[in-house]
């Protein structure tokens, strides 16, 4: 196959270069009806070990109705044999929406003078906390908008402290993982340091023209600075970080092969791709109207969107928020999807102060409001274990290592029992009569599929012991 890159340059801005997409996307618009093309990726595809960025976008681009057929059932079957049927459940916690960015689509952008500007005490940290963990919630994604002197490194450190140091009567919260805007591989390590899971960083687009419009003012400008982010990360010693950009803002087929080409770059240069990728759309906010950007995708490109990258990128695991209905929610979780939030509040205060909401700090609104026990019911319903696990991390099974475990499908073997484990804990902790009645349902159908008769055992055991009171087996 004709089909080869030559890696040009180690670093990420110049490696993600916009030659190569625009050629890409030339490649694939005139190969989308090449069968013979599209079956030997499709054949290399099936092989379950990934794809170039120039395959995929060929993938993505094809409208042949039988190809994107097999596009989609090949997708759920590397979902099924990588992740099975467990899907990691987090919230975000948004500690402060001061931001000196401008940036174009963010209601938090520093012209803003309407948002009611908030950001956290420790000690309201920590009733967000004690109401997130009233939920059920475990793992944490950390929010703040850029501000030097309202939200300086040492006020985002502190907060991890805080939140992993509330002891709630039934166990601490396990993993945060931590949003905030590119910083230094100092600030990176301080992080690492502080115990975090994953850093994420949506790049919001790869085409550097459109994203220096997008972010006209403030820090978040400088494109190089941006690109080079997980590279700091990682030479800050933080071993999982996560990508993604906001779908809407700029063509979707150019950032769609803009990501594969990050987690290729990450590959090559750093020895491990991403550990995730999230795929957020623009959403309505304060004084953002999303028609006001030309690049919205509507929800049978996005499934295509998430199928494609889960052929492409299979050891990588997908984040889809509650930005998304729970109808789309529905048809992209069996495509690719392996983690979503549940019970979302995206107002600095909102867990604690339902009143947040009114005084208007939220940062854009939600598709889906249901709140954590109704999600957890629901994913129970389509035969999903809603999984609170965050065993991988707090064993030291982070960058490669995950990776390992996760191509050589090992990871399924540490995954199934703590996603039992963990859900058997929020059944008895936190939910509904109607969710725990489902729950147990499901798992007494689960513990069956787990192939050593060991380890069935000994999960039989743990869940005795959880239902006597005993908490956090990994
Ligand atoms: N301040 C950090 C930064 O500069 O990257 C990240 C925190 S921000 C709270 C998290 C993400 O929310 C952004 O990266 C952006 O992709 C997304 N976001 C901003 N405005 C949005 C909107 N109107 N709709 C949906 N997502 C939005």
């Amino acid at each position: 196959m004709s089909i080869k890159y030559d890696v040009m340059s180690s670093k990420a801005e110049e490696f993600i270069n916009d030659e190569e997409i625009m050629e890409t996307l030339k490649y694939a618009e005139d190969n989308k009806h090449n069968e013979k093309l599209i079956d030997e990726i499709l054949e290399k595809a099936r092989k379950k070990k990934g794809l170039t960025h120039r395959e995929a976008t060929i993938l993505l681009d094809c409208d042949i109705k039988e190809k994107n057929e097999e596009i989609f059932k090949l997708a759920k079957e590397i979902k099924e044999e990588f992740y099975g049927n467990r899907i990691v459940t987090f919230a975000p916690l948004y500690l402060s929406n001061y931001c000196v960015n401008g940036c174009t689509y963010c209601p938090y952008h520093y012209k803003n003078k309407h948002i009611c500007r908030k950001k956290l005490t420790q000690e309201e940290i920590k009733r967000e906390v004690v109401a997130l963990q009233d939920l059920g919630h475990k793992r944490l994604a950390l929010e703040a908008g850029e501000d030097p002197v309202n939200n300086p490194i040492e006020y985002i450190l502190e907060s991890i402290k805080t939140i992993y140091s509330i002891k709630h009567k039934n166990g601490s919260i396990r993993r945060v993982n931590v949003n905030i805007a590119a910083t230094t591989v100092e600030n990176y390590r301080k992080l690492k340091d502080a115990g975090i899971g994953t850093y994420i960083l949506f790049q919001e687009t790869y085409n550097k023209e459109a994203y220096e419009e997008l972010h006209p003012t403030g820090p978040k400008h400088n494109y190089a600075y941006h690109t080079e982010a997980m590279d700091r990360a990682m030479d800050g010693g933080i071993d999982d970080v996560g990508v993604g950009v906001l779908f809407g803002l700029n063509l979707y087929r150019y950032d769609f092969t803009g990501i594969l080409m990050h987690a290729e770059h990450l590959e090559a240069y750093k020895g491990v791709g991403p550990h995730t990728i999230s795929v957020p759309r623009l959403r309505s906010a304060d004084d953002i109207d999303p028609d006001d950007f030309d690049n919205g995708i509507d929800d049978d490109t996005f499934a295509k969107i998430v199928a494609c990258l889960r052929i492409a990128v299979p050891y990588t695991g997908m984040i889809i928020s509650t930005r998304e209905s729970k109808e789309c929610r529905e048809k992209v979780l069996n495509l690719g999807i392996s983690q979503i939030s549940g019970g979302s509040k995206t107002s600095v205060g909102g867990y604690a102060d339902d009143e947040e909401e009114e005084e208007n700090s939220a940062q854009f609104e939600l598709s889906d409001n249901r709140p954590l026990d109704e999600v957890v019911d629901w994913l129970i319903g389509m035969d999903y274990i809603p999984s609170f696990c965050t065993a991988c991390y707090r064993e030291g099974r982070t960058g490669d290592r995950f990776m390992q475990l996760v191509k050589s499908k090992q990871i399924a073997n540490c995954c199934q029992p703590n996603a039992i484990m963990t859900l058997a804990e929020y059944l008895e902790d936190y939910a509904s009569e109607k969710t725990r009645k489902d729950g147990y349902e499901l798992i007494a159908k689960e513990i069956e599929k787990i192939p050593s008769d060991k380890m069935r055992e000994l999960v039989k055991k743990n869940l005795e012991n959880i239902k006597e009171g005993k908490r956090d087996f990994r």
